[in-house]
């Protein structure tokens, strides 16, 4: 049996390039274990490192409040009285217990905080796990479902004797948005709060470049990325299948678990990140694409004002949501963009329609016109202009292309690439 953690599912490339302003010493970094995981708290121009203690103090109150492992926690209260009576609960977990609520709904019925009940019985967080028999699953499944938490006010109560509600799946993220208010109050103004994979930006890096944030390889070792998102200010979750989990005969079980099945969500999926303004939506989103899968999973992230993701399947395919493919770059070559399964390329020169390829399938092509050469490339799901002699040798200088609708125009040669279908 074995059985690893991940500290960090992102890693924060905390290049110090040339001619950047910021020394070694306007930076001050904090780690410290909580939540189960590792916390780094890196601060860019800010020289009072007494502000590490407080952030560390809020994590430490909320997961007092919000951690069901905690005694006197309040999922820990809503279970001893489970079945039998109100209980009086925090502004938090009421509004946890909403937003729970609103994932639930939109995932239809996947991501479910009663799951408390299903992930004591794998065993995976807590323990070294356990494969369940029939009979356990069908007694623990039976307690999962979140139509049966009633709210009212600032009660809350359990409706069966035996759920137990666990916020595994989006009390990080809340947390992470509690710790970058609070550094934002004492004045913080660049930063990176990296909460075992929950990553939390504050601005961007001084000087206004934005951070460079390594999205973890789920088939790496630790620290090993598949990209890198350049960004600012924003939140970055993920979820993913190798972070906690035991091996059972051969196969392995881990701890996101479909609520219908009994079973660890196995849809091909390996890893999902989201990027959102706040992290409790990202933490949220990213366990219900997850349980989601590829295709529903996407829907939602696009359905999502202000949400973006970067999807890893089994087949180290990666598929990233709408209007996203400037923000990530995919560094590791094992790795390929996985394309709409009918995506093709257009190519149309002068008024006639040269060809039309497979977006998939790798190739080169030579167009030549009167005017000139081109040569365009078709190589993991991308589409360039490697080569024109265009009068003004400019056609080149066209960026990659990879989703329907883009274009390369080469307009001297007259030669138009488009990439078209689903
Ligand atoms: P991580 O905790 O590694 O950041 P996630 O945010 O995806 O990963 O949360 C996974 C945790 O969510 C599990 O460890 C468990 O506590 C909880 N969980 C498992 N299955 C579900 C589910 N179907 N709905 C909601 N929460 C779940
Ligand atoms: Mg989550």
């Amino acid at each position: 049996m074995k059985r690893i953690i991940l500290a960090c599912a992102l890693l924060t490339l905390l290049f110090c390039g040339c001619g950047e302003k910021a020394g070694q010493s306007d930076i001050i970094t904090a780690d410290n274990f909580q939540l189960d995981t590792l916390i780094t708290i890196t601060l860019y121009g800010y020289g009072d490192e007494a502000v590490f203690n407080d952030a560390f103090d809020e994590i430490e109150r909320l997961e007092g409040l919000l951690s069901r492992a905690r005694p006197g926690s309040d999922p820990d209260k809503l279970a001893k009285d489970a079945g039998g009576s109100f209980v009086s609960v925090s502004a938090e977990t009421i509004f946890l217990l909403e937003e729970s609520r609103k994932y639930s709904l939109l995932s239809g019925g996947l991501f479910d905080v009663t799951i408390g009940p299903l992930a004591s019985l794998w065993n995976i967080r807590g323990g070294s796990g356990h494969y369940p028999s029939k009979g356990e699953l069908d007694a623990a499944m039976a307690l999962v479902n979140f139509r049966d938490i009633i709210t009212d006010g600032s009660e809350a109560m359990l409706k069966a004797g035996g759920m137990e509600i666990d916020f595994g799946a989006i009390a990080k993220g809340y947390i992470a948005d509690e710790v970058k208010a609070l550094l934002i109050r004492k004045g913080v103004k660049s930063g990176v709060i990296n909460l075992g994979g929950d990553v939390v930006l504050i601005g961007g890096k001084p000087g206004g470049e934005n951070f460079r944030i390594g999205v973890q390889d789920p088939l790496g070792a630790a620290g090993e990325y598949i990209g890198v998102v350049e960004i600012a200010e924003k939140s970055l979750a993920t979820s993913g299948n190798y972070e906690r989990f035991f091996m059972h005969e051969g196969k392995r079980y881990h701890h996101i678990i479909d609520p219908k099945t009994g079973f660890p969500a196995d849809n091909g999926l390996i890893q999902v990140t989201v990027i959102t303004n706040d992290a409790v939506t990202g933490d949220a989103l990213s366990t219900s694409a997850f349980l989601l899968g590829l295709e529903k999973g996407m829907e939602l992230i696009n359905n999502t004002e202000g949400a973006s993701a970067i999807f890893v399947t089994s087949d180290k395919k990666v598929r990233l949501s709408e209007g996203f493919s400037d923000l990530f770059h995919l560094t590791n070559k094992d790795y390929l963009f996985l394309q709409q399964p009918g995506a093709t390329v257009k190519v149309i020169s002068g008024r006639d329609t040269s060809g039309i390829y497979k977006l998939s399938e790798d190739r080169e092509i030579i167009i030549n016109t009167g005017a000139g050469k081109n040569v365009v490339v078709i190589s993991g799901g991308f589409v360039r202009m490697s080569e024109a002699n265009c009068p003004n040798g400019d056609c080149t200088s066209h960026k990659a292309i990879n989703k329907t609708g883009q274009q390369i125009v080469c307009l001297p040669n007259k030669v138009l690439i488009r990439i078209e279908g689903e």
